[in-house]
């Protein structure tokens, strides 16, 4: 089977993973990005408090403050933890327009719409146990308002930000 061509694995474009409190409302920076996938696939079930994390109480300074020294983007609630091996990638667009979700499979393939996800699991039955409902190409919510200024004001090909296009 020919394989998709690749230019070595899609970069992330987030550089911190924090969650909100639901009592205090401050930011809670996670270590991982698995810590943060398994609060954000509980959010409407179980909301996130500061005293989920060791040592921490709503008291506790905030590990970041929301304001415009970098851009922030929300991802939707409830988004389902990413299987095992598989790895989900948010990429901002160089015009900070957008978003755009990925993931990569076990294997290095990258897939980016349901369907794509569906044919996938479907030529490999040794991920039965994985439904493309464990899946969520719904791209997080750029938050206009934290996006600098002369980003917001350049055409799309201005040379803003290293990004690497795949
Ligand atoms: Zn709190």
């Amino acid at each position: 089977m020919p394989r998709k061509k690749s230019r070595g694995p899609p970069k992330s474009s987030v550089a911190m993973f924090v969650v909100q409190c639901k009592d205090c409302y401050k930011w809670r920076k996670m270590l991982t990005e698995e810590e943060f996938e398994e609060h954000r696939s509980k959010q409407n079930d179980d909301p996130f408090v500061c005293t989920k994390l060791e040592g921490i109480v709503c008291d506790s300074p905030a590990d970041i403050e929301y304001d415009s020294s970098r851009p922030w983007v929300m991802d939707k609630p409830n988004i389902p933890k990413t299987p095992k091996g598989f790895q989900r990638v948010s990429a901002m667009r160089r015009d900070y327009s957008k978003m755009d979700v990925q993931y990569v499979t076990p294997d290095g393939t990258k897939v980016r719409s349901n369907p794509g996800i569906i044919a996938y699991l479907k030529e490999h039955p040794e991920y039965s146990d994985i439904s493309p409902t464990d899946f969520c190409f719904t791209s997080p919510k750029v938050v206009r308002e934290t996006i600098p200024e002369h980003i917001k004001k350049k055409s799309p090909c201005g040379s803003v930000k290293k990004q690497k296009k795949v």
